[in-house]
């Protein structure tokens, strides 16, 4: 069957044939027996190298299809999803006495966020599997991501959101012609709602962690990040933490370019979760090498992407993250505006609130002269027009004048 050896259960380890089971392991459930996606290496390895990348001119994140869980092309969406820019900022590094400073910007994906990555890939996979039915809990960029790449399709998409999800966010939802359920409730709460009515209605369920075939999506800005850095990656990746799916995702992606011989080096991940809501860096603290203690929390920050109290992949995340040596920090919601500001005016780049946090936690090691001397790579996961809102706290102010030059003098 394909390039697909088995789905694999985090936790006791168990190998399913994707045709067996759909989302977790029915023997660990939904929080704990989330699926690992694992491929014939070697059958991979065949048509999958750094010579036939570069002579792939594709530049989206189709040029890794060998290494993604998809078996034909028929079903990809027009949209360009991936192969998003890598920026450097010499300057910026040695004012933060770094050797080199990158930015993927991966608020140029079609629906401005990262979560493209894994929507483009699940939304092949509904087609697959012949779904009629699509559905998302999302604090907000899963849904709009889902909404977006189902758009095309004779695909029906069903989202739930919390009532508290930023304006543009909803916005995009209701232009993308989704139904739109905005739960009275905490996207905890929603998350659940959302697998209820998947159960119930046999919508194929794209929330986070469920579905295995998110993780693969998310690997690829771990792929492109190596790639377009010549296969040099570097010593510290950044990246912010909710559910923990992105950040397992890169640590997957790294670790199948290792295993491929493709990079020699893994870069060290840093999960970076805000004070508020840090479930995952506080399992990780405890993490034995064994088993993962999941003590849910109340979540609470202005980071609405990383605002999970309930995280669902939490134990993927704090096993890959401990087999990739990296590590998780937490940020303050000061820390957080600052850097939205700070990234916006420094480099061009402007991210939502997570997307920022990842700066934010860059920041807090380089002043802790932790990171010297290294290169570090920050994933922005959002663009900041996504949460206006937020950035007007930390924007600044127009200048309100009459139609006079004196008016203009008067403030220079
Ligand atoms: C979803 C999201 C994250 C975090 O991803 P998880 O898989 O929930 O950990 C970070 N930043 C942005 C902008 C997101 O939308
Ligand atoms: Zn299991």
């Amino acid at each position: 069957m394909g390039k697909i050896k088995s789905l694999r259960c985090i936790t006791c380890g168990k190998e399913y044939s994707p045709t067996d089971v759909e989302y977790t392991c029915p023997d660990c459930g939904p929080r704990r027996g989330t699926l690992e996606v694992i491929y014939d290496y070697e059958q991979v390895a065949e048509k999958f190298n750094k010579e036939t990348l570069a002579r792939d001119m594709e530049r989206t994140m189709w040029r890794y299809l060998p290494l993604l869980p998809i078996e034909d092309r028929h079903f990809i969406q027009p949209l360009r999803v991936g192969y998003t820019p890598v920026y450097e900022f010499p300057k910026l590094a040695t004012q933060h006495g770094l050797k080199a400073l990158y930015i993927k910007d991966d608020g140029q994906n079609p629906t401005a966020s990262y979560k493209d990555r894994a929507s483009s890939v699940v939304v092949i996979k509904a087609q697959e599997k012949r779904k009629k039915v699509v559905t998302a809990a999302s604090t907000g960029n899963a849904a709009s991501s889902l909404a977006g790449f189902s758009a095309a399709t004779d695909l029906e998409t069903m989202i739930f959101v919390p009532r508290t999800a930023p304006e543009a966010k909803v916005t995009q939802l209701l232009i993308y012609g989704a139904k739109v359920f905005l739960v009275n409730g905490s996207y905890d709460v929603a998350y659940d709602l959302a697998a209820e009515a998947a159960t119930e209605f046999g919508w194929y369920n794209r929330s986070a962690a469920v579905n295995p075939y998110l993780v693969e999506g998310k690997k690829t800005g771990a792929l492109e990040l190596a790639e377009q850095l010549s296969w040099n990656p570097p010593d510290f990746v950044f990246v912010g933490v909710g559910d923990g799916s992105v950040v397992s995702g890169i640590c997957k992606g790294f670790a199948e370019l290792q295993k491929l011989g493709m990079i020699e080096r893994l870069p060290q991940v840093i999960g970076v979760q805000a004070q508020g809501s840090a479930p995952i860096a506080a399992a990780f603290r405890k993490y034995d090498g064994k088993n993962v203690s999941i003590d849910d929390i109340e979540a609470a920050t202005v980071a609405d992407s990383i605002c999970v109290g309930k995280p669902r992949d939490i134990v993927k995340a704090v096993k890959y993250v401990h087999a990739n040596g990296g590590n998780f920090i937490t940020v303050s919601d000061e820390q957080i505006m600052a850097a939205i500001a700070t990234m916006a005016r420094e480099t061009g780049v402007f991210p939502e609130p997570a997307g920022a946090a990842p700066f934010a936690g860059l920041l807090k090691l380089a002043s802790e002269g932790k990171i010297t001397g290294k290169r570090a790579a920050i994933m922005v996961t959002g663009n900041g027009l996504k949460d206006i809102v937020t950035a007007r706290r930390v924007a600044g102010r127009a200048i309100e004048i009459e139609p006079t030059l004196a008016a203009v003098k008067e403030h220079l």
